[in-house]
């Protein structure tokens, strides 16, 4: 059993990831400082399930700040998911701040001290748009200030002296999705009769991924990755956003009512992964199609509303 950092701990995927390490018996130290980009509540509710859990402790601070830095170092691995996420997120200065500059402090920290393996989890939109399926060696062609700051993220682990994998994570859905992404936003929006924004048509294509397959690939990532590599991780199935909305209503047997918005042209009109690397070298693949992680998710998003909790709903809805 190993003792494993998470930043970015309270998050959605950060989360998941917290409790399925927990589950499997290792000590995690987890980083998140609560920034501001959703509702402090719904991260605090994120981490429920971990209170009072011996093996899980939380530090509520920057992960640059010497305290965090600290606990950090004295693990034997970190897994590196605080970030200022969306492709949507306006405050560019913001965005480098966090995932640039915050994981050079990071990678810093971590060189000075026995870590002895970092994980990053960057994201399919350093790819920008493809028809086709895009393979790690590919040339990135970020369209957005999230999209560059995630690959500058990426030189400065791959170039530091850590041992380091990286993970292209593709849309990311299932319960505790981030409030301000496209499903938890139509599934919101159905729930309170409020029109949800809807870029463009809908024909937007993405592999979405559920959420227990990414904390799979995270953790085989983490335990087989090869050094100085990068993976995609994605879901199986190549499904358009109109379809993806269909199920939504489909699972909830409400409609979801829209607000249609022009495209932006910071969201890829199309994602797509060759996931073959991570199948071939981590023995992963997705196994939850969309019906079912939809499913998931509705169910839980109409439990919480039966204990009275909502998600809130972000300014600016995002697909990736
Ligand atoms: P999230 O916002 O739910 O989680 C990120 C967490 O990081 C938040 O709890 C936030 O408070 C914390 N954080 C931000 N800045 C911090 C700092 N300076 N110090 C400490 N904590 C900080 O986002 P998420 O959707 O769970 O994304 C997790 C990671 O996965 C991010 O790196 C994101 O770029 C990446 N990713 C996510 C998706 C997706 O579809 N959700 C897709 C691709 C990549």
């Amino acid at each position: 059993m190993s003792r494993i950092g998470i930043t970015g701990v309270a998050g959605f995927i950060g989360s998941h990831l917290a409790e399925r390490l927990v589950a499997e018996g290792h000590e995690v130290v987890g980083v998140d400082c609560f920034a501001e980009n959703y509702a402090r509540e719904l991260k605090e509710r994120n981490l429920d399930s971990l209170a009072g859990e011996p093996r899980f402790a939380l530090i509520e601070e920057e992960m640059g700040a010497p305290s965090a830095g600290r606990a950090l170092q004295a693990c034997e691995i970190v897994l590196h998911l605080a970030a200022t996420p969306g492709v949507r997120t306006s405050d560019e200065e913001q965005l480098w701040r966090t995932n640039a500059e915050g994981t050079a402090r990071l990678v810093e920290l971590l060189e000075e001290s026995d870590v002895r393996r970092l994980l990053l989890a960057s994201s399919s939109s350093i790819y920008g748009s493809s028809p086709t399926p895009k393979c790690e060696v590919d040339q990135p062609q970020p369209g957005s200030m999230y999209a560059r700051s995630k690959l500058a993220a990426e030189q400065i682990c791959l170039r530091s002296s850590l041992n380091t994998v990286v993970l292209r994570y593709f849309t990311v859905y299932g319960e505790r999705q981030r409030p301000d992404m496209a499903f938890a936003a139509f599934i919101n929006a159905a729930l309170d009769g409020e029109p949800a924004p809807f870029y463009g048509t809908g024909t937007q294509v993405r592999n979405f991924t559920y959420v227990a397959d990414v904390v799979d690939a995270t953790v085989l990532g983490m335990q087989h990755g090869r050094n100085r590599t990068v993976y995609n991780v994605a879901g199986s199935h190549t499904v358009q956003l109109a379809t993806a909305l269909d199920e939504i209503e489909r699972c909830l047997g409400r409609s979801v009512p829209t607000r249609t918005l022009p495209p932006d042209p910071r969201d890829a009109l199309s994602a797509r992964a060759d996931t073959r690397r991570a199948r071939g070298e981590l023995g992963w693949r997705a196994n939850t199609g969309l019906a079912e992680g939809l499913r998931a998710q509705t169910d839980h998003a109409l439990e919480c509303r039966e204990m009275g909790i909502r998600g809130d709903v972000g300014p600016e809805v995002d697909v990736v």
